[in-house]
């Protein structure tokens, strides 16, 4: 029996492998990045019931390690695809793996590493070395090497000071050819370019950060480490204004509504005003989208005197000399143009479908449809926004598919 390929190693993709393989199937799940866990693993907390990210990865990682069903493949992607439902063939590329797989993570390496990279991790807010651990729970947790900065053998001080042998810097690219019965596609999202909205300023302006860098400022093990930071300063803002649908549900950026950014924020507003409980929070929306369970976060965010819930779009951003940004917008409720002047500002940018150069079909807004050849199935973020608690459901579903045959 042929294994079925999981290409994208986010909580879509992990779930729907656990599941083929719990009920009694090969699977190979693989990842770009040099770790699982996609968007989820990179956040603060999850709604609706708060947890730390962990709390729901943990217990994966654990169950992908205990089956030998599972094959997984970080630092990997798909090149080619050829074949059909049942007899599929594909061509894998992993990137060099310049750390192997003994490497215990000690740190010796980092210590002694002369070059520094932009930690992707944390959007570059923060460095690393060019050799790192990509996060504290990263799985598998082991180091990894940036090629980009690396000065490898002509430096070679990771090499002299592991004392497991455990880095190669001659290791090369592989390439690993599979035929495999049928493919799921979970390869989920990246945040819109808020660069593209010119009129909220957040290429000018440093103290405009999108949801998703605000989940790395706000995150125990991120930039601030329990503190918010606002970069031009470090100073700890005590007015942080929320522009909801920055970019979507509008004809010149995307169309769509991304279904979580309403709940994002409300979450964020709450995390605020658990560390700063006197922070002023202001949160302009066009329409506020909330459901289910995630309709408490609304209800406590109503009760709270400092967070604010304005229905205005936002048309401009302005920086001041010290740095405060003037947010402008119609107050829609009392018809009158207002004036707020936030010290930071969090632009909620929607999901954008991440692209696979595999001839796939899309639908207008480039997410996978359910039209593919038999025995290719789209999954959670790759086929439509959702959050987590939709993600593991549609991946079981695609997880069923996949076994038909
Ligand atoms: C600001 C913000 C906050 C959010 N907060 C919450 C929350 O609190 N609670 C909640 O329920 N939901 C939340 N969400 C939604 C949540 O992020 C998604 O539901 C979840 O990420 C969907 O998982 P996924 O596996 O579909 O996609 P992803 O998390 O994007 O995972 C996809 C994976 O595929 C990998 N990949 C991509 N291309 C390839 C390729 N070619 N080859 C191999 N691998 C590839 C990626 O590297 C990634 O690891 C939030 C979203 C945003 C924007």
């Amino acid at each position: 029996m042929k294994p079925v390929l999981v290409i994208g190693g986010g909580i879509s993709g992990i779930t729907t492998a656990v599941e083929i393989a719990e009920v009694g199937k090969e699977v190979i799940l693989i990842e770009k990045n040099p770790y699982l866990g996609g968007n989820v693993v990179k956040f603060n907390n999850y709604f609706p019931k708060l947890c730390p990210p962990t709390c729901g990865l943990e217990i994966n990682f654990r169950r992908i390690k205990q089956n030998p069903r599972i094959k997984y493949y970080t630092s990997t992607e798909v090149q080619e695809i050829s074949g059909e439902k049942g007899d599929f063939k594909v061509k894998l590329i992993t990137n060099p793996q310049y750390v192997k797989n003994n490497c215990t993570a000690c740190g010796k390496c980092t210590e002694v590493c002369p070059e520094e990279r932009p930690d992707e991790f944390n959007y570059g807010f923060t460095k690393t070395k060019a050799i790192y651990l990509p996060h504290e729970m990263a799985f598998p947790f082991k180091f990894n090497i940036d090629e980009k900065y690396c000065k490898k053998e002509s430096c070679n001080k990771c090499v002299d000071i592991c004392e497991y042998n455990a880095i190669n810097l001659a290791a090369k690219e592989e390439v690993l050819e599979l035929n495999v019965s049928s493919i799921v596609i979970g390869t989920g999202w990246s945040n819109y370019d808020a660069s593209k909205i010119e009129n909220l300023n957040y290429s000018h302006s440093k103290n405009i950060i999108t949801n998703v860098e605000f989940e790395r400022f706000i995150a125990s093990n991120g930039i601030g480490k329990n503190k918010i930071l606002r970069p031009s300063d470090n100073s700890e803002p005590k007015k942080i204004a929320f522009v909801q649908c920055a970019g979507s549900r509008d004809e010149n950026h995307l169309p769509y509504c991304s279904a979580v950014c309403c709940s994002a924020s409300l979450k964020h507003a709450l995390t605020i005003h658990e560390l700063y409980p006197k922070a002023e929070v202001k949160i302009f929306y066009i329409d506020m989208r909330v459901s289910g369970r995630n309709e408490d976060f609304l209800a406590k965010v109503q009760e709270n005197k400092n967070i604010e819930l304005l229905k205005g779009k936002v048309g401009k951003i302005s920086e001041k000399e010290n740095g405060n940004l003037i947010l402008e917008a119609e107050d829609i409720l009392s018809g009158k143009k207002i004036k707020y002047e936030a010290e930071m500002a969090v632009l909620a940018t929607g999901i954008v479908p991440t692209e696979l150069n595999l001839n796939l079909n899309t639908d207008q807004n480039n997410f996978f449809t359910d039209m593919q050849i038999d025995g290719i199935y789209p999954v959670a973020c790759s086929h439509k926004p959702m959050d987590v608690s939709a993600s593991v459901k549609d991946a079981t579903a695609a997880a069923l598919k996949a076994i038909q045959h």
